[in-house]
């Protein structure tokens, strides 16, 4: 008995790119199973994340044309990583490998191939890594290795460029089902689910139609939301500079009442203020810090489903 393959593919206003990308996964999961390597039951999983597009017609469409297409509709816009989370608990039960990858043709469709004799030769969780950015522009490249090094810094375990272009076990997958968090950051959280693991590489192309969805805007927030809750070294960072304003303010007191002794006038008035406007600036942006982890606090003990489903076609029900 081959194993069954899901490609899970999250979805949001992609009407202009489904209709050209979703044939070439078809034609994927074809060849893989004249290949003798994946099973007939091997699926297409798209997840519709609050399209206010033809996004989902196309995909109901698409399900009633041939039974490898299946899809599963959010009930409003939750984001990337929530709406592919939806997909691969949706997968997890019904599959023996999932892979994750985006709609818009950018991530090679043909580095299934590699992922899949991976799995074949044991591997739990295999990697898509991006050999080259050479399509990215200068910009989005520039700030994506910047947030992969800080990730890095922050003592972060993530594989280098490594996006959500990646093949996880049925065993994976129920580890990853384990992690109950509302802050999601699968390429975070899936190197601590563990397993054997191994990388592909493959090259990343222009979208094949239609915009991106991450503007910079986005972006930041991503990163953002990968560091703080994944690390608590900007916390330490705050107690470390702490430590060492503290310090130079001890220095600083010396040197006052020095002055005064020696009683060289009211001079220092720019001093005063200089270090009040700085002292401030640190308290506050030290706050911000603070205040950005207890917002995760909150959010984590609501305990706020990351999805809901309103919909599925009927292959999946
Ligand atoms: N996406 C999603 N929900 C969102 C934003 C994006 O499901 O709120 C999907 C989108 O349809 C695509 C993938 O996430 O399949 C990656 O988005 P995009 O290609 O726009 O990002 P980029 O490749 O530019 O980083
Ligand atoms: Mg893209």
């Amino acid at each position: 008995m081959q194993p069954i393959l899901y490609i899970v593919i999250p979805c949001y206003n992609e009407q202009e790119v489904l209709p050209i990308t979703a044939p070439m996964f078809l034609q994927k999961i074809n060849d893989l199973y004249i290949d003798g390597k994946i099973s007939e039951h091997s699926r297409i999983l798209f997840i519709n994340d609050g399209s206010r597009d033809k996004t989902w017609d196309i995909i109901t469409e698409l399900s009633s044309l041939d039974e490898h297409y299946c899809g599963i509709s959010l009930s409003r816009n939750r984001g990337h990583q929530n709406a592919l989370l939806a997909g691969l608990m949706e997968a997890k039960d019904k599959c023996d490998m999932c892979v994750s990858v985006d709609c818009d043709g950018q991530d090679d469709i043909d580095a299934i191939d590699k992922m899949v004799d991976e799995y074949l030769s044991g591997s739990e969780i295999v990697y898509g890594v991006r050999s080259d950015r050479k399509t990215d522009t200068a910009f989005k490249r520039g700030t994506a290795q910047f947030f992969y090094k800080m990730m890095r810094g922050m003592g972060v375990d993530m594989i280098y460029n490594h996006a959500d272009y990646r093949l996880m076990s049925r065993r994976a997958l129920e580890g990853l089902s384990q992690f109950k968090e509302v802050n999601l950051f699968l390429r975070g959280l899936v190197p601590m689910v563990g397993y054997k693991y191994s990388c592909v590489e493959y090259s990343r192309k222009e979208r094949m139609a239609g915009k991106s969805k991450y503007p910079l805007k986005k972006m930041i927030s991503f990163a953002i939301n990968g560091i703080t809750s994944l690390s608590v070294k900007p916390i330490r960072l705050i107690t470390a500079f702490g430590f060492i304003v503290s310090a130079l303010s001890v220095i600083g007191i010396i040197w006052s009442v020095i002055t005064a002794i020696i009683g060289s006038g009211v001079a220092g008035w720019a001093s005063t203020v200089s270090i009040i406007c700085f002292l401030g600036g640190v308290q506050l942006l030290s706050l911000g810090v603070i205040g950005e982890y207890v917002g995760k606090i909150y959010l984590e003990v609501k305990g706020r489903p990351r999805y809901i489903i309103d919909k599925k076609t009927d292959e999946i029900k």
